[in-house]
């Protein structure tokens, strides 16, 4: 649903230009954007190193299940 923006702010689409007072904006996924924008969609996580030894994904500070 599409409503009149009552501040400015940023669109949550990184189309490069700013919400203005007066813009027609709408909600999308909780994200502000312009009427018609479309917010970036989210990265998804990268897959984490698995650990040749043990074939388990190894931790953020690179440890694995290897004794
Ligand atoms: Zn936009
Ligand atoms: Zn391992």
């Amino acid at each position: 649903m599409t409503f009149t923006a009552k501040y400015s702010g940023r669109c949550a689409a990184d189309c490069g230009d700013p919400i203005a007072p007066g813009d027609a904006v709408e909600y999308v996924d909780d994200q502000l954007v312009h009427e018609g924008c479309l917010p970036a969609p989210v990265v998804e996580r990268a897959p984490r190193p698995v650990c040749p030894e043990c074939f388990t994904e190894t931790a953020v500070n690179g440890a694995c299940s290897c004794p």
